[in-house]
């Protein structure tokens, strides 16, 4: 019998486990999930009343005429079937969730409590402004914190995520332009750029020119003057950049930038790294998106929707969108249309209404909850997590930046793997059966095989040692030719490895019942 670290007795070996098959597809407690509509039954679920006299046709004629194949099921068997399958889900409150660029941070609870509070979570965005004005009040609270924290003159608290703030700040600066009579139609993106950097900007009709790395993975303000001239419209910067490090030539490339007339955007997604050290601002950035979901630890990805304010400077703050908060006579006031606007020229608005009221309590809570001295804090543990897992691994994985200090992040390549037969994708997979999330793979695209891992503040120093530990086992493995732990890893995982290009590529995204001889228990 194999046992764990505690010396406790594991579940068999991979050998052992294959072995056995069972009836149902179950592995132990983890059970099979169908598909709702495979274990609907519409002629079990339903009531069967006799309609009362004089009332046989309440719905005036219009009700169905004949089944839309909804599936229908009791309650308990629809409470199951969502219950398992969010126990298929990883996720932050499971374990590591080491997602670089992606910041999985700890939620804490006392934000979810105070995003419920009746006041915030059942206000209507189409209630008078006079039966809300607490909600007003902390939205202004919030635009003033963020302003604060970034050294930034306007926030808009809006756009619905990062990639939304970002199109709000490149929509900004392209009216700041359009009002000085210019149609400038160039922006500048460094290689190692996130995805959505020339997307935003391609959306809104600017022809994307790339600035080549620095060996040091850096950007260069002598490359960005080079490419310089009176169609640049922008430049977009993330700092720190997706390679995890600080972009120290940061100044200069905004001095650079605003000689030659164009704007600053930053991105902001990476802002969890320097909030109480450094102020964008201070850096000479024009507007800047923040990531309510990374830097101030609200639920993301599967498990809710994120918010991307979008900070701006002097110089831009008259293009934010609707609506604004002002205040007015030390009163939170909503401002909706332009002539209401005191300053400036408004480009139009982002959104429907106000934004992710919900997310806005919980950044607001976890900064109350913090201080100004434990935001600072938490900044500074998350860069030493970063540092701690580089320098822990430093030895066994390979480090394409040298082995220089990292912010929040760190970036592995897969130099440490050649000749292993081990690719950046087996070894992420083999992470998984370790009981760990892979971190980010294969980005950001300026290195090879790229491994970008996120502690984030929140891991213990324990938990650190134990993922550190199981990474140095995975890499001695790698490098010692035992490449069946790898080959078709993840072994304990209930779907093994599954083929995720063609998944993206030819998704299913419609059920069609299957012929029933095909339905048997063990194919789930
Ligand atoms: C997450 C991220 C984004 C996009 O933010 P979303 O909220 O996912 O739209 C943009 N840039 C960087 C560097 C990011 O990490």
């Amino acid at each position: 019998m194999t046992m764990n670290r505690e010396g406790r007795p594991t579940a068999a070996g991979e050998a052992e486990a294959t072995a056995h098959t069972t009836f149902t597809g179950n592995r132990a407690l983890q059970i099979e999930e169908p598909l709702l509509f495979e274990i609907g039954q519409t002629d079990e679920t339903g009531v069967d009343l006799a309609e009362p006299e004089g009332l046989a046709d309440r719905l005036g004629g219009l009700g169905r005429k004949a089944p839309i194949g909804l599936p229908g099921l009791s309650e308990p068997e629809t409470m199951r079937h969502y219950v398992r399958l969010s126990q298929k889900n990883y996720a932050i409150d499971m374990g590591v969730y080491p997602l670089g660029s992606c910041t999985m941070k700890h939620n804490p609870r006392l934000n979810e409590k105070m995003a419920r509070l009746p006041g915030f979570a059942d206000v209507h965005p189409l209630q008078p402004a006079a039966t809300v004005t607490g909600a007003v009040a902390l939205l202004a609270m919030l635009g003033d914190w963020l302003k604060e924290l970034t050294g930034m003159a306007a926030v808009t608290l809006s756009p619905k995520a990062g990639a939304h703030g970002e199109l709000c700040g490149m929509m900004a600066i392209k009216a700041a332009h359009r009002a000085r009579g210019e149609s400038r139609n160039i922006v500048l993106v460094p290689e190692s750029a996130h995805g959505t950097n020339p997307a935003t900007a391609a959306l809104i009709g600017y022809k994307v020119v790339p600035i080549p790395g620095r060996k040091d993975g850096t950007v260069d303000p002598a490359e960005v003057a080079k490419l310089m001239s009176p169609d640049v419209a922008a430049i977009m910067l993330t700092n720190p950049n997706t390679c995890g490090l600080f972009e120290r030539d940061i100044v200069e490339i905004a001095r650079v930038v605003h000689e030659g007339g164009a704007y600053f955007y930053a991105d902001g997604a990476n802002f969890n790294a320097i909030v109480g050290k450094a102020r964008p601002g201070d850096l000479g950035v024009d507007a800047m998106h923040i990531n309510l979901h990374k830097t101030f630890s609200t639920p993301h990805g599967g498990g809710g929707p994120g918010a991307g304010p979008v900070v701006f400077s002097e110089a831009l703050a008259p293009f934010a969108p609707l609506p604004l908060v002002r205040l007015d006579g030390g009163k939170a006031v909503l401002v909706e249309d332009a002539a209401n606007s005191s300053s400036g020229t408004p480009f139009g608005r982002m959104v429907a209404f106000h934004g992710q009221m919900g997310m806005f309590v919980r950044a607001m809570t976890y900064m109350l909850s913090h201080g100004a001295d434990g935001l600072r804090l938490a900044s500074e543990d998350a860069v030493l997590a970063a540092n701690y897992v580089r320098a822990s691994l430093a030895d066994v994985m390979s480090l394409p930046f040298g082995n220089r200090t990292c912010m929040h992040e760190v970036l592995f390549d897969d130099t440490f793997l050649d000749g292993s037969g081990v690719t950046t994708l087996d070894f992420a997979k083999a992470m998984i059966d370790e009981g760990f999330h892979p971190m980010t793979m294969y980005f950001p695209l300026v290195v090879h095989g790229a491994l970008l891992i996120e502690p984030t503040e929140s891991e213990s120093k324990a938990s650190l040692d134990l993922f550190v530990a199981a990474l140095r086992d995975l890499a001695m493995a790698a490098k010692a030719g035992d490449v069946g732990r790898f080959a078709g890893a993840p072994y304990f995982a209930p779907r093994r490895r599954l083929d995720e290009t063609r998944a993206a590529r030819q998704p299913k995204l419609v059920w069609s019942e299957p012929a029933p001889a095909a339905i048997s228990p063990a194919e789930g």
